[in-house]
């Protein structure tokens, strides 16, 4: 008989994956085990070499119950093999990159990323003898002329952090593994209700756990996604060895949010849609940049490739910097802060400048490509999951100070 698991919804899936009631106590909701150690059997191994898959729990770094709970979670909605978590999304941005490239090899990562992934990819990896080309993942043959026979792994983000560009995820899948090299995704943005990039070809998908899948803005973490024997292979070396663990009680608290990830995801959609279309009339408003509005330079990709447009958007006004000080001192409703993904509304200014001088420099042409996002600087704002109509006001009352 097939396992009626295997068939059962998303909504379903997010809530009870990897989750069971606790067989000793009959506890429903799942256990948060803090429990750095746990009781062996005397011929266990004292390294993580001599630990089989499945042979039981014996110390927190190398294992943990509830943490593994949550990649079983995690690993179900991706529909991956396997998931790694890791103390937060650098860490799974870092395992990854350091565990596959090695001197000599060459990195194709996009021109405009995550500033920590950027910062990592332009000042940590070329001293470690990486070579690393940044291209305009959007335009497939600017990325197809970057990638080279030493070229180990194409790195993408899309929707991608914080102009809201996205790459085609099967197309450039396509290209990467016509010359060897692996594809990974940066799925952040979109969140597994948006796109499974492993099911479009890629070969890893990540997710910084602290934004829409923990979704309340009160835990750090990260997630690596992949086949298990690579998994287990990056687990040793990566986590294990490198150290950078979810604390339990972060695990507890995403999973807590992952459960209802479904439906927020949808609130979060409907919110940002009507948010985006009050902008795009607003007057003093130049700019509206939603994958969920037809406006956007890539809806056709983004109906291809999300089925979720998340609550990420972004919006330009003339003279943004100094907007940026009257609407920090006049919202309400939202917080002006960084991050994302949270039950709270988020906005943040990020001025292109400072965007290009500390985070990725660009050449000409592709300063000219991302300055088509985001012009001389926007307002990235994470539409949370209040009432529509309090968003609205709030930045209206904002905006007439501007
Ligand atoms: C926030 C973010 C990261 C880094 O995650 P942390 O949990 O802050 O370490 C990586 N990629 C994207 C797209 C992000 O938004």
């Amino acid at each position: 008989m097939k396992d009626p698991k295997l068939h059962r919804g998303i909504k379903t899936r997010a809530i009870h994956a990897g989750e069971a009631p606790d067989p000793v106590t009959g506890a429903s909701a799942p256990n948060l085990v803090m429990s750095t150690t746990f009781v062996t059997d005397p011929d266990a191994s004292f390294s993580i070499e001599g630990v089989e898959e499945g042979s039981g729990f014996i110390y927190s770094r190398w294992g943990n119950p509830t943490v593994d709970q949550l990649e079983r979670k995690l690993a179900d909605l991706e529909g991956a093999e396997s998931c790694i978590a890791f103390g937060s999304g650098m860490a799974a941005v870092s395992a990854l990159l350091l565990h596959l490239l090695k001197p000599g090899d060459h990195l194709v990562i996009s021109d405009v990323s995550y500033a920590g992934t950027a910062e990592l990819a332009k000042d940590t990896l070329p001293g470690m003898g990486i070579e690393v080309t940044r291209v305009n993942m959007s335009d497939l043959e600017a990325a197809a002329a970057a990638i080279n026979e030493h070229t180990k792994l194409v790195y993408i983000e899309t929707p991608a952090n914080p102009i809201m560009r996205l790459t085609d995820v099967a197309a450039m899948a396509d290209l990467a593994h016509a010359s060897g090299a692996a594809l990974a995704v940066d799925s952040t943005f979109g969140s597994p209700m948006a796109t499974l990039p492993l099911k479009l070809g890629a070969d890893y998908v990540i997710h910084s756990l602290t934004k829409y899948l923990c979704g309340h803005g009160d835990a750090v973490g990260g997630a690596l996604l992949g086949s298990t024997p690579e998994m287990a292979e990056i687990r040793k070396q990566m986590l294990v060895h490198v150290g950078g663990v979810l604390s339990p009680f972060s695990a507890w608290l995403i999973m807590r949010g992952t459960a209802t990830l479904p439906i927020r995801m949808a609130a979060h959609e409907e919110n940002a849609l009507a948010v985006a279309r009050f902008l795009e009339d607003h007057p003093k408003v130049t700019q509206v940049t939603y994958v969920g509005l037809p406006s956007h330079p890539q809806h056709e990709l983004a109906k291809k490739q999300m089925a979720n447009f998340s609550g990420m958007l972004t919006f330009q006004v003339a003279e943004g910097k100094a907007a940026s000080r009257v609407i920090a001192r006049r919202v309400g409703v939202f917080h002006y802060a960084v991050s994302l993904g949270h039950h709270r509304s988020l906005i943040f200014y990020l001025g292109t400048e400072d965007m290009l001088a500390s985070s990725f420099p660009l050449n000409a042409e592709q300063e000219a490509a991302y300055r088509d996002y985001a012009g001389d600087g926007m307002f990235r704002v994470s539409i949370g999951l209040e009432d529509p109509d309090d968003l609205i006001a709030d930045l209206e009352q904002a905006l007439e100070g501007v």
